[in-house]
C-alpha cells in the first residue's frame, strides 16, 4: 500500500491516522458487532458518536453556548439557498463577491430577494481581497455575505469585513479549522467538509440562536429550515451517520495536534516555504497579492500554457497528484490543507526546483 502526496482541493486529503482508524473499525465498531455504516442513527452508539463530535468541534472552536451546530446535508451549496431562506426577513443581502463559490451563492441569493453586491475583486480575476472596511452597506440588509477562503483564487480574508452592524455570513470551507476564529464575529459559519474534515456531502452549520426562527420564506422546504435541524439534533431525518463520523475522528485528531493555534503554525510554515519558493523562482510565479494569500491553496502559473500542462503530468509521474489549477482558470494549484504533512510541501518544493533547472 502506498500513499501519494495528495494536493487536490476537494473532496481532500484527510489524516492517515484518521483513516486507519477508522479501517479498524469498518467490520466491528467497539464491540457492537457492526460498522458505523450499519448502525441505527437512533441507536445509543451512534447517539455518543454524534455528541462527542459536536463536544469536541465546541471545544476546538471555543464556540459559545448561544450558538448550535448543525450537522447538514447537501454541501455547502445548498447553503447559498438555506441561508436566504432563512434569514431574509427585509429580501434584501449585501454581497461581496471574491470568487466563483461567492458568485454563486450570490445568484442563488438573487432567486429569494435582492442581493446587492457591495464589494467585488472580478476586476482582476478575483486575484485580491477588496478593502471591506467601509462599504456602503443598504441599511435594510439582512446580513452581509463572504466567502472566507476563495478556494479557487487562493485569496483569503485576513481580516473580517465591517458589516456596519449587519449579521456576517461566512462561507469557509476550505479555511474550516484551520486557524484559530472568534465565533462571536459571526451570526453564521459553515463549510462543507470535505475540504479540511470529512467526506463529501456533510456541511456544518454554526449559527447565532436568535437567528434560528420560524419565520422563513414562503414555500421554504422543512429539510431547509434551520428551525427543524436544530429542534432535532440534526436527526430530523437520517443524518450523513459515517461522514459524522469521520468528521469526528478528524477533531479528535486536530485536538491532539494541539488545536486550531497549533494548526495555524503547522499551515504556516508549510505555506511559506511554498510562496517563498515562488517568490524567488524564475520559472513558477504565485497569482494572489501577497497580502491577501491563502494557507490553504496555493494557485501558480509558469505563464506558458504548454509549459504547465508538462508540470501537471510529470508531477503526477513522480508522485504529486491534483495539481492541475480548477478548470476555469488553468495554471497550477496546490491545495495544502491540515493533513498535508510538511514534508509533501518540501517534496513538491524540491520537484519544482527540479522542474525549474530542466525547463529553463
Ligand atoms: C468546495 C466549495 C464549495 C462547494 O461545496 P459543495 O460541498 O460541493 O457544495 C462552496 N464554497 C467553497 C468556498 C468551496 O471551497
Amino acid at each position: 500500500m502506498s500513499r501519494v502526496y495528495n494536493f487536490s482541493a476537494g473532496p481532500a486529503v484527510l489524516p492517515e491516522e484518521v483513516l486507519k482508524e477508522a479501517a479498524e473499525e469498518m467490520f466491528d465498531y467497539k464491540g457492537t458487532g457492526m460498522s458505523v455504516m450499519e448502525m441505527s442513527h437512533r441507536s445509543k452508539a451512534y447517539q455518543a458518536i454524534i455528541d462527542e463530535a459536536e463536544a469536541d468541534l465546541r471545544d476546538l472552536m471555543n464556540i459559545p453556548d448561544n450558538y448550535k451546530v448543525l450537522f447538514l446535508q447537501g454541501g455547502a451549496s445548498l447553503q447559498f439557498a438555506m441561508i436566504p431562506m432563512n434569514l431574509m426577513k427585509n429580501k434584501k443581502a449585501a454581497h461581496i463577491v471574491t470568487g466563483q463559490w461567492a458568485k454563486k451563492a450570490y445568484q442563488e441569493a438573487k432567486i429569494y430577494g435582492e442581493a446587492v453586491e457591495v464589494a467585488s475583486s472580478a476586476d482582476k480575476t478575483f486575484s485580491y481581497i477588496p478593502d471591506c472596511s467601509d462599504l456602503d452597506i443598504p441599511e435594510d440588509a439582512d446580513y452581509v455575505y463572504i466567502c472566507e477562503n476563495n478556494t479557487i483564487y487562493g485569496t483569503k480574508f485576513k481580516e473580517l469585513p465591517n458589516t456596519k452592524g449587519k449579521i456576517l455570513v461566512s462561507d469557509v470551507s476550505s479555511c474550516f479549522l484551520s486557524e484559530p476564529v472568534d465565533v462571536t464575529k459571526y451570526g453564521v459559519i459553515y463549510g462543507g467538509v470535505q475540504k479540511n474534515i470529512g467526506p463529501a456531502g456533510t456541511v456544518i452549520v454554526i449559527i447565532r440562536e436568535d437567528l434560528i426562527t420560524e419565520d422563513t420564506l414562503p414555500g421554504t422546504p422543512t429539510m431547509m429550515k434551520y428551525k427543524i435541524h436544530a429542534d432535532n439534533g440534526s436527526m430530523y431525518n437520517t443524518p450523513p451517520c459515517y461522514n459524522i463520523y469521520i468528521c469526528g475522528k478528524v477533531f479528535k485528531w486536530i485536538k491532539k495536534m494541539g488545536g486550531l493555534s497549533a494548526m495555524k503554525e503547522h499551515n504556516e510554515k508549510k505555506a511559506k516555504i511554498l510562496y517563498d519558493f515562488l517568490d524567488q523562482s524564475k520559472l513558477f510565479k504565485g497569482t494572489v497579492e501577497p497580502k491577501d494569500r491563502s494557507l490553504m491553496n496555493v494557485p501558480f502559473v509558469t505563464g506558458n500554457e504548454e509549459l504547465d500542462a508538462k508540470f501537471v503530468k510529470e508531477a503526477k509521474e513522480a508522485g504529486f497528484e491534483n495539481l492541475k489549477g480548477h478548470r476555469t482558470v488553468g495554471g497550477m494549484r496546490a491545495s495544502i490543507y491540515n493533513a498535508m504533512p510538511i514534508e509533501g510541501v518540501e517534496a513538491l518544493v524540491a520537484f519544482m526546483k527540479k522542474f525549474e533547472e530542466e525547463n529553463m
